[in-house]
């Protein structure tokens, strides 16, 4: 994902640094003695510190559309881990410092700065709020491994009672509150509605019509809306929420799903593979289930030069946001210049929409399709590309797949001039 700048990412800068220049009159200068600049340090971090926090919370709202200001979900979710994590290590420079600071008075000034009377209220919910951080942030580092993706989201309650504690620290500290309130209710508002109200009211009803089997372990859900059909754009997201009581497992849960179906079918096609407990329990999922759908969310194919045609390459279960690229050219009848899609399989039965998309290609001139495998032919490289789409290194592309699959594409397009900007990727997690 090249990392240019959006709308929103200014829109953030602003808000991190407003209540920052609100409070510096009252914070003095930097110069002086190490205790005055440790203290200015401490004051410093520990505001921009809090209104990361807020915004990263802000910013975990998922209304659908407002993802975009910030390049798609997927780099918002990115946003809101880095903005989670430098909060929680300006948190601890606004500690240290302010420790520090009263080290040349004395040690037990220091100790009693950072640990005062219990009736030092204020300090203490800091500490509250720090402690709640640590219990959050805690399974995310490496040393815990990999963490276990729905007890994580759990977890973020715990962010919640941070926020609130955090919260209370700056504002019975803070000067001028007016900022605070605005910050806090952004940040606890987001999660309310995400936690509370958007369940309830934002998801569009769906109901499985059909559960079609596409390959070993992967299957295609095509779901027949109750009420209005959601609007969406190819390459979209959504994410997807079975109710049906008989499935083994991932019920009530909501998983990130692509949206394979053309925008102008009514109904959603949805191609899953069996990745963990829940994908694997949707393989056998009943028709008439109900479904519950939110968003539509990214835009994988927010084009930044139109005018350039396209490459597409799609591995494994990554074909589909592509299949629902190719079944929109198919709908529509045209693309905005022309498009090569390249579908990376292991082996014929792992190219469970070969098929399709051949028959797309044939019928339309400016949809051109290539398959390769992997077992017949290696990876993909450069002479491949080449031989399918001699003018390859010319066009706007489009990679989604695997993880590894995802690096040696970059790695490849890199080393034929491609420029990062050119290159727009989605891998389908978001830890
Ligand atoms: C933008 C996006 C689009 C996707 N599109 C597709 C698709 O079209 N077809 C498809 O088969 N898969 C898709 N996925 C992957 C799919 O979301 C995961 O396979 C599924 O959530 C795994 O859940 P599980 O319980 O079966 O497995 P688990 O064993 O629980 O999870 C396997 C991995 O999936 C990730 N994951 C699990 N739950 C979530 C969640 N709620 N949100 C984000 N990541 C999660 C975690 O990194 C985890 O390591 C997409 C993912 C993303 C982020």
């Amino acid at each position: 994902m090249p990392l240019r700048p959006r709308y929103g990412d200014l829109l953030l800068i602003v808000l991190i640094i407003l209540p920052l220049l609100v409070a510096l009159p009252r914070l003095g200068g930097l110069g002086g003695p190490p205790e005055l600049w440790l203290t200015w340090v401490g004051r410093v971090a520990g505001i921009l510190g809090l209104a990361m926090m807020l915004l990263a919370a802000a910013v975990s709202i998922r209304l659908p559309g407002t993802d975009r200001w910030f390049g798609g979900l997927a780099r918002l979710w990115r946003l809101h881990h880095w903005l989670g994590f430098t909060a929680f290590i300006l948190v601890m420079v606004h500690v240290l410092a302010l420790g520090l600071a009263a080290v040349p008075a004395s040690l037990d000034a220091a100790v009693a700065t950072l640990f005062p009377p219990l009736s030092h209220g204020a300090t203490w919910l800091g500490w509250l709020a720090w402690l709640a951080m640590v219990i959050f942030l805690a399974p995310t580092f490496d040393f815990f491994g990999q963490p276990h993706y729905q007890r994580w989201k759990r977890l973020h309650l715990v962010s919640a009672v941070a926020l609130l504690l955090g919260l209370g620290h700056a504002l019975l500290l803070a000067g001028e509150s007016a900022l605070w309130w605005l910050l806090g209710l952004a940040g606890i508002g987001a999660i309310v509605w995400r936690k509370l109200v958007s369940p309830r009211v934002a998801r569009h009803p769906y109901r499985v019509e059909a559960v079609e089997r596409l390959a070993r372990g992967v299957v295609e859900l095509v779901l027949r809306p109750e009420g209005r059909p959601m609007a969406y754009e190819a390459g979209q997201f959504v994410y997807l929420t079975p109710l049906d009581e008989r499935l083994s497992a991932g019920r009530g849960e909501e998983h990130p799903y692509t949206i394979a179906s053309a925008p102008s079918d009514s109904r959603l096609r949805i191609g899953i593979k069996d990745l963990g407990d829940a994908s694997h329990a949707l393989q056998t999922v009943e028709p008439e289930t109900r479904i519950l759908i939110e968003g539509p969310y990214g835009e994988f194919y927010g084009r930044h030069f139109p005018e350039r045609d396209q490459l597409w390459i799609g591995g494994g279960i990554g074909i589909t946001p592509f299949v629902g690229g190719a079944r929109d050219i198919a709908e529509r009848g045209l693309t905005d210049g022309r498009v090569h899609l390249f579908y990376l399989a292991n082996s014929p039965e792992r190219a469970y929409y070969r098929e399709e998309l051949e028959r797309i290609a044939a019928g339309h001139e400016s949809f051109a399709f290539s398959q390769h495998y992997s077992r017949e032919r290696g990876r993909l490289d450069e002479a491949y590309l080449r031989e399918h789409c001699p003018d390859f290194t010319e066009r706007e592309i489009y990679v989604c797949g695997p993880p590894a699959m995802n690096a040696h594409l970059k790695q490849l397009l890199a080393g034929q001039g491609i420029p990062a900007s050119r290159i727009h990727s989605e891998v389908f997690d978001f830890l």
